[in-house]
């Protein structure tokens, strides 16, 4: 590309937009064919489902996008060079135009086929699939797409929006109602009311007023050309960590794999700031950065992935089994892996969410307790987790302050921990009592709590709170088709005593396999799996182990 954006950070252009030997021009026409193009030919056309890229081998392609009712080149090809971005692996549709300048040669080359090239050809794969992930971050950056996002940084559905396309690596320009003066002439050009707000013009033409997840993956075809009808090897259900690895696996292992995610990619992991405590990562990962590279890595394998939508039951009264949705669709599959996660009960407090991360915590671990070393901390809950939290905490903070709702922790935490509570200095015990209000600017600053019973209410400057209220699984879709414990966790494995097994009508003369469910071929894996440790490395782990158990069924 003779006209490159500048790169990115820690990139060059030659790996955002690296130039092919001869020699490895070579081995990608052995997976597609020569063709030459006339100058002026357009060879990809904005709006169209991406399924075929290019390499030049002489002449010259541009890049176009629509900007201001006019083209703008936003890069060149020349020879050596290749056309393409993430979505030659997604399939999704284009937003540029690729138009040759000059007569030129081309080595075109179907999507289907790059998936054998970059499955086959180490050197190759690594050069496309970097150049990819640049490119996209690139577009990210420049905010190079056919999305306007026109809202309000005080609105919960502008917020609910970006989170939506920055999770599902979307390009999009943003304007804000509040500071952009010259808004109004583009609302009125597209004939919006402030009352539609916010709005989303989709591919520069449609406009979706305040639209939801499913209207927004609808206007951007993300689930288009997916085949629902075939049956699946194997269908993953939830795009966290255990989904996404249960995924890569799968697929890298030859395996038919859908992943059904009913909101972005990422799960809980995706909305970490910074991951540090995850194999190979010294300096931490931030959730996103280790979910984007996932879910690349997923589809480069050739899983196919439907987001925003949401798995609502499973039809287990046969084989295959089928997945089902809010719309009455079905989908067969001959295994599933449940990877739906759970969600950590929230203490409802109005800014709660801009702390978390940040003085709000759901894990006591070595990390946390580095964190508030020295200082005063505060634990929500009464049960076991808070209790070990609060004797775990107190051996590095001056002061830890277990705050409960109820008169005491005798119905809740185990008589050992009570004990160590009881025995600690620096352990203070606050019983009907629950936090009303937190404070602060980037980071939690102090909260304010109040005694239930007297009313009184204090103001204490702690900026570390570890709300340890316990974890609700996603389970609850499933509607009784496998066994679970009391609180929705679903058994697995060894866990399943035999009167699970009875009561679920377990029809083979092998016992579950682990990480299998009361249901024969389903399994579970990640934190909705009832012991399960709740951490990104055991949910990968998880998801990992899950596709080999996953072969032998479809061998039995
Ligand atoms: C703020 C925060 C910080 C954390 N920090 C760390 C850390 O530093 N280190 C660490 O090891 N762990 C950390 N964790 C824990 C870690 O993120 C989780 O253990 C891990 O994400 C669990 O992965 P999972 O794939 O099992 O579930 P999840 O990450 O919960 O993913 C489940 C996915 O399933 C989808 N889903 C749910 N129901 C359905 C349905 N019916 N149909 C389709 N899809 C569905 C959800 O949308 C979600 O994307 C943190 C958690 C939080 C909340």
């Amino acid at each position: 590309m003779e006209s490159t954006p500048a790169p990115l950070p820690g990139s060059s252009p030659g790996e955002m937009f690296p130039v092919l030997t001869p020699e490895q021009q070579a081995r990608v026409l052995a997976h597609g064919r020569s063709r030459n193009v006339r100058s002026g030919e357009t060879v990809v056309v904005p709006s169209t489902q991406v399924t075929k890229f290019f390499v030049v081998v002489s002449g010259r392609l541009e890049l176009l996008r629509l900007s201001d009712s006019k083209e703008e080149v936003i890069a060149v090809c020349g020879p050596g060079m290749f056309t393409g971005e993430l979505n030659v692996l997604s399939g999704r549709r284009t937003f540029v135009r690729i138009r040759a300048s000059e007569p030129s040669e081309l080595i075109e080359i179907e999507r289907e086929a790059l998936r054998g090239l970059v499955q086959t050809d180490s050197e190759l794969s690594d050069i496309f699939l970097r150049a990819y992930i640049l490119r996209r971050l690139e577009f990210i950056a420049r905010e190079i797409g056919d999305l306007i996002l026109i809202g309000s940084n005080h609105s919960l559905d502008t917020f609910r929006i970006k989170e939506f396309l920055t999770r599902n690596y979307q390009p999009y320009s943003y304007i804000d109602l509040e500071r952009d003066a010259e808004v109004q002439e583009l609302l009125d050009r597209f004939q919006v009311a402030i009352t539609d707000l916010p709005v989303l013009i989709c591919r520069r033409s449609v406009v979706l007023r305040n639209p939801s997840n499913p209207e927004i993956v609808n206007c951007l075809g993300f689930n288009e050309g997916i085949d629902q009808s075939h049956v699946r090897d194997v269908i993953v259900v939830g795009a966290g960590p255990a989904g996404l690895a249960a995924a890569v696996y799968g697929a890298s292992e030859g395996l038919d794999v859908l992943v059904i995610e009913s909101d972005s990619p990422g799960g809980q992991a995706g909305a970490s700031s910074k991951i540090e405590n995850y194999l190979g990562f010294p300096t931490g990962i931030s959730g996103r950065e280790l979910a984007g590279n996932a879910y690349a890595q997923a589809q480069k394998f050739g899983a196919q992935m439907l987001i925003a939508k949401n798995a609502r039951g499973l039809a287990c009264d046969r084989r295959p089994y089928a997945l089902k949705f809010d719309d009455g669709e079905k989908v067969p599959a001959k295994t599933v892996v449940i990877a739906t996660g759970a969600q950590y009960r929230k203490l409802s407090l109005e800014n709660l969410s801009r702390f978390e991360g940040a003085g709000v915590y759901y894990g006591a671990t070595h990390l946390e307790s580095q964190l508030c070393g020295g200082e005063e901390v505060v634990i929500v809950g009464g049960g076991n987790s808070a209790g070990q939290a609060a004797v775990f905490l107190a051996q590095t903070a001056r002061r830890v302050y277990v705050l409960v709702r109820s008169v005491g922790l005798a119905e809740s935490m185990s008589r050992y921990l009570i004990r160590r509570i009881e025995e600690s200095p620096n352990i203070e015990l606050r019983t009907n009592t629950e936090v009303i209000a937190l404070t602060g600017n980037d980071h939690l600053e102090a909260m304010e709590w109040r005694n239930n019973k007297t009313g009184k209410v204090e103001t204490h400057k702690i900026g570390a709170l570890f709300s340890m209220t316990g974890a609700v699984p996603n389970s609850a879709w499933l509607e009784g088709c496998v066994a679970c414990d009391g609180a929705g966790f679903i058994k697995t494995g060894s866990d399943l005593s035999k009167e699970d097994l009875e009561r679920a009508k377990w029809p083979l003369a092998r016992a579950p396999y682990l990480l299998e469910t009361s249901l024969p071929g389903v399994f579970a894996v990640g934190d909705v799996r009832e012991g399960n440790v709740k951490r990104v490395a055991s949910a990968v782990g998880e998801g990992s182990i899950a596709v080999s158990f996953v072969h032998q069924v479809l061998a039995e």
